[in-house]
């Protein structure tokens, strides 16, 4: 069969790329071999700024603004529904924490997002002191739901490949690809922390941060918002929250521990003053590049393969955004930023001159 393109990567990163080429009226192949996935277990919240220190992120209103476009659409063409727009309430364990906030009220990079005034009622259920901030333009996408739809249906119109991709079947040419009994004009790899098995880039810099995350009961609790301290509680409907999430940078394997477990636990407690119950833990390694940009381009050898990476934590706004960018770059040469282009690599790691 012939195709404009193929994707190696059924997450976050290659299906907002499936949709984003379905909207260009180009055709595609996704492959998927359900080996790892940082997507299935993700938190899945969205934030424009950086909520432990009140700073901004790159390109967020951007970013912001094409998501809130994009996965309304996806879920009113599968009928599904999976994105949330919902506050965030930052509690504050300090005084000179407050302060930090009236600071980035201040700030026009962080302003819009920040609600200056501080919410001082009490949420039923949650220990406070010091009380909340309300961060604007934010939200969770039930992003295990949007995968699994969304390859439902790639799958059941024959566009989804439920397979190990196997490098030794891929023949690259000038002007095509050649994978099995499929000819492409272009390969995007978006393989997650599982390009560090992949010939054609594992020598990039993915070095992957291990996250864990409780699934817990809370009946008493009723929360509208989701609120944030050590850890996150979003409410994902029936009395039921995530809670998370752990940051390990030395494990890399996707098996729950009793340690992260642990820290989960102290982070929820002291937020409720509720009873709880743990219904599922789970765990993932979340794609970071080691100076915690994207990795998007194409290869230094092959000008038709394609790399798109390190979405890191912040998968939910970075993927849609970035999708277009490669797509913009990829048919009509428009030139990346220098922030996300994987070339900055090339240099640095002596690939090319
Ligand atoms: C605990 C945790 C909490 C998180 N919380 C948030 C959050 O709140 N907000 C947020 O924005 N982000 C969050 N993230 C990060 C987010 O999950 C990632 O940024 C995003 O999901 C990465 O998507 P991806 O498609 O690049 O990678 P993945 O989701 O890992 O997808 C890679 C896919 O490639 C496939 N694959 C790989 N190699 C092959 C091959 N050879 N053949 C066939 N298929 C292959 C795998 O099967 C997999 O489906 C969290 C992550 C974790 C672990």
């Amino acid at each position: 069969m012939k195709t404009d393109y193929i994707i190696v990567g059924g997450g976050l990163a290659g299906l907002c790329m499936a949709f984003t080429l379905y909207k260009a009226n180009k055709t595609f192949v996704v492959i998927d071999g359900d080996i790892r996935s940082s997507s299935k277990v993700a938190g899945g919240m969205f934030n424009p700024v950086v909520l432990k220190r009140f700073t901004s992120i790159w390109e967020s209103e951007a970013q912001l603004k094409l998501a809130d476009d994009f996965y309304p659409q996806v879920e009113k063409f599968l009928d599904a529904s999976f994105y949330h727009q919902m506050p965030i309430f930052r509690k504050f364990a300090s005084i000179e924490e407050q302060n930090n906030w009236f600071l980035a009220c201040d700030n026009s990079n962080t302003a819009p997002f920040l609600n200056p005034k501080l919410f001082n009622e009490q949420l039923k259920g949650i220990k406070s002191s010091f009380y909340f901030g309300e961060v604007y333009n934010t939200g969770f996408l039930n992003v295990n739901q949007f995968v699994i739809s969304y390859q439902n249906y790639l799958k059941s119109i024959n566009v989804l490949r439920s397979e190990y991709f196997d490098h030794k079947s891929l023949i690259i040419n000038d002007s095509s690809i050649f994978y099995k009994d499929i000819e492409a004009k272009h390969l995007i790899f978006a393989d997650g922390f599982s390009i560090l098995n992949n010939p054609l880039f594992h020598y990039l810099p993915v070095d992957g941060t291990k996250g864990e995350l409780l699934y817990v009961r809370i009946p008493d609790l009723k929360l509208k918002v989701i609120v944030k301290s050590g850890v996150f509680i979003i409410p994902i409907g029936n009395n039921l929250y995530k809670v998370g999430a752990t940051y390990n940078w030395e494990d890399k394997t996707d098996a729950t521990t009793e340690a992260a477990k642990k820290e989960l636990i102290e982070g929820l407690e002291e937020l409720l003053d509720c009873e709880y119950e743990i219904i599922n833990r789970v765990a993932g390694i979340r794609p970071t590049v080691k100076d915690r940009r994207p990795l998007v381009g194409a290869h230094y050898q092959h000008e038709n393969v394609y790399v798109l990476n390190g979405l890191g934590t912040r998968g939910v706004l970075l993927a849609p955004y970035l999708a277009e960018i490669l797509l913009l770059n990829i048919e009509n040469d428009v030139p990346l930023d220098k922030n996300i282009d994987v070339a900055r690599y090339y240099k640095k790691l002596q690939l090319i001159k």
